[in-house]
């Protein structure tokens, strides 16, 4: 899948690096590494798997009675957990600025597209590791996830607000 590259300045070392950023277009995302500057894509309108955690966050008791934006906000949050990680065996999340290859910092100055636009090939995301595991194996770590981001019915935590900055 080809993204567009964005330039970005660290805030941290003022170095200009680029890298793919979000089109904005509904259900694609580009996941970053939570500890590279690895990224992958995602369609969520054509990965089942996206589908598969909804549904089982739907049907998780501690998520009784909340509603289908609270939902889907835990979803986004947790659903790193369901893909296979980097090459250096880091998460992939969903609204993760991409890391400074220089410094390793996430905080950066506001990007905007190359002039002249490129464009990267970003791989699509995998799910191996998470569909070798039994329903029971699936469902234990997930709740496990979820919980760390609770309490619930007040989404967005101040845990997930911090990944965005
Ligand atoms: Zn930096």
């Amino acid at each position: 899948m080809k993204a567009i590259l964005h330039t970005y300045t660290c805030f941290d070392c003022d170095v200009n690096y680029v890298a793919a950023c979000e089109s904005g277009a509904y259900g694609q995302f580009i996941l970053s590494s939570v500890g590279t500057s690895e990224q992958v894509y995602m369609n969520a309108l054509d990965d089942c798997i996206y589908d598969e955690v909804s549904n089982y966050i739907k049907k998780m008791p501690i998520l009784d009675g909340l509603d289908d934006s609270e939902h889907a906000e835990i979803l986004q949050k947790v659903f790193k957990i369901a893909c296979d990680k980097d090459s250096k065996g880091f998460y992939f999340d969903l609204y993760l600025a991409p890391r400074c290859p220089n410094c390793g910092s996430k905080k950066r100055y506001d990007c905007k597209i190359t002039d002249p636009v490129e464009y990267v090939d970003l791989d699509y995301v995998t799910h191996t590791e998470w569909k070798n595991l039994s329903e029971s194996e699936k469902n234990k770590r997930l709740e496990k996830e979820v919980n760390k981001h609770g309490p619930f019915g007040s989404f967005p935590s101040p845990d997930f607000i911090k990944t965005l900055e």
